[in-house]
């Protein structure tokens, strides 16, 4: 059971949880993975930029009312005379953040380290108030640091996990725990490398955390628990008539999570898939609400699509060239600059003597767009949005995608891409049209 930032916010979120995993774990032995308190990780980032920039007390001062939301919490639950372990707990994370948020000033370790460092206790804290609060309801539990469980590259900020001795370590660590408690409690998002330094698993990352440990014990099911009644016809925020959409396929999840449906990370699904365990995606606020199931097969519905993904802030380069018409090689130059900067592509379209592509993280695109000028004239344009319409009824529609194109046809669409995986059609509008183009749509096909 994965409980996101918006589920462990305040004291009546963190009663709701209680109230869940009380009941779920009356039944069945149960794994929770946590996020940090909602705004925690962002404040702890904004810290750290803070620190960088050299405003070390603006950094600690901004830390403190977030401390507080953790006694609060633990003080409602515990009582004020027993929260003696906590605030220890939580002393030694004010000392370790001073003292890491100073190094960040100084300079006297690798940032991206001590970014991972820092943006750690959000989770680390979390997970710790979580087991206490659980506890002060009868609910015996054990605490495992996530970070002797998921052993990662040292890619800090995005680390990929190393399977073959994840596995192994979760398994034996989680099953040790649920021998003798029927409830442990870790923090998502944190891992580690090798070396024991730790690090973090992309923003959004505590799905994957949970993902990962529930395809190394064989879970039974892996349930993520959000602020909204599942995955939805889009996102709630932009289209308030969304709806809950009941079962949905492996690939169909991906897709969506790929292209920006943020009440999944996009890496979720592939420990799950390979597994082969059910996902549920639930309403932490509303239990008693049936979600979405995400299983292999969803069923096709001919011609009908399921849900509409959109990310903002894409940039899209045009890379021409006349040296591509008839020539091989040219594709694998274009793809090797992309590899030399390690920046991922989303979107890709190609015609005789040009490849338009889309990026959402643009940290080397200087240095991207001065590699590709020596394979052809580079046009770069911002301020666009990737829009991703997905269902396995895209598989062998008729008819379809140009019912999706006419709803939109006075906009105008900068890329296309249909057919790399059978259940999206993909296209790229201005960032300003996003939200005309996602109602529209909504209203076409719900
Ligand atoms: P958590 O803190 O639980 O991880 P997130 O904020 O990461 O929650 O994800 C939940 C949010 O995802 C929802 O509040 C909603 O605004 C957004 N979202 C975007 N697309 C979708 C979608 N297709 N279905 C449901 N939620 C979506
Ligand atoms: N707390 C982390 C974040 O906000 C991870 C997560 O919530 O999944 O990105
Ligand atoms: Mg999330």
């Amino acid at each position: 059971m994965k409980f996101g930032g918006t589920s462990v916010g305040d004291v009546a979120a963190f009663d709701r949880v209680a109230g869940i995993v009380a009941s779920q774990s009356e039944r069945n032995p149960v794994v929770v993975v946590v996020s940090a308190m909602t705004k925690v990780t962002d404040t702890l980032l904004a810290a750290f930029d803070l620190a960088k920039n050299g405003k070390y007390d603006d950094a600690i001062e901004t830390l403190e009312p977030h401390f507080q939301r953790h006694l609060e919490v633990k003080e409602h639950f515990c009582g004020a005379g027993k929260i003696g372990g906590f605030l220890t707990e939580l002393q030694f994370a004010r000392a370790e953040l001073s003292d890491l948020l100073m190094r960040t000033l100084r300079r006297s370790l690798p940032l991206p380290m001590l970014r991972d460092a820092i943006v750690s206790y959000g989770e680390q804290l979390s997970s710790r108030l979580l087991c206490d609060v659980l506890e002060s309801k009868g609910i015996e539990n054990e605490h495992l640091d996530a970070r002797r469980i998921i052993v990662t590259d040292d890619e800090f900020g995005a680390a990929q996990p190393i399977w073959g001795e994840t596995k192994p370590l979760a398994c034996s660590a989680v099953r040790n725990a649920l021998a003798y408690k029927n409830v442990v409690v870790m923090g998502g998002f944190i891992a580690a490398n090798r070396a024991g330094e730790t690090t973090t698993l992309g923003r959004g990352g505590s799905d994957y955390s949970a993902a990962l440990i529930a395809s190394a014990i064989e879970a039974d099911e892996l349930q993520i628990w959000t602020d909204v009644t599942g995955v939805m016809t889009c996102d709630p925020r932009i289209c308030p008539e969304a709806r809950t959409i009941p079962v949905l396929s492996y690939e169909e999840a991906a897709e969506l999570a790929y292209f920006g449906a943020k009440v999944l990370h996009p890496k979720t699904i592939k420990p799950a898939v390979d597994s082969s365990i059910p996902v549920r995606v639930c309403n932490t606020f509303y239990p008693e609400e049936t979600g979405t199931m995400i299983v292999g097969i969803s069923g096709e519905a001919p011609n009908k699509i399921k849900s509409i993904a959109h990310k903002k802030n894409i940039t899209i380069l045009r890379i021409t060239s006349a040296r591509m018409l008839g020539a091989y090689g040219f594709m694998s130059a274009v793809f090797q600059v992309f590899d030399r900067h390690r920046t991922v592509i989303d979107v890709i379209s190609t015609s005789e003597v040009s490849v338009a592509l889309t990026l959402d993280n643009t940290e080397s695109l200087d240095r991207v767009v001065e590699d590709l000028r020596r394979l052809g004239d580079v046009e770069v344009e911002s301020g666009y949005a990737v829009i991703c319409v997905v269902g396995e009824g895209l598989r062998a529609s008729t008819g379809l995608a140009a019912k999706i194109f006419s709803t939109v046809a006075d906009v105008n669409i900068a890329l296309v891409s249909h057919g790399a995986s059978a259940v999206n059609l993909t296209f790229v509008v201005k960032e300003n049209d996003a939200a005309k183009v996602i109602s529209r749509l909504h209203n076409a096909f719900f």
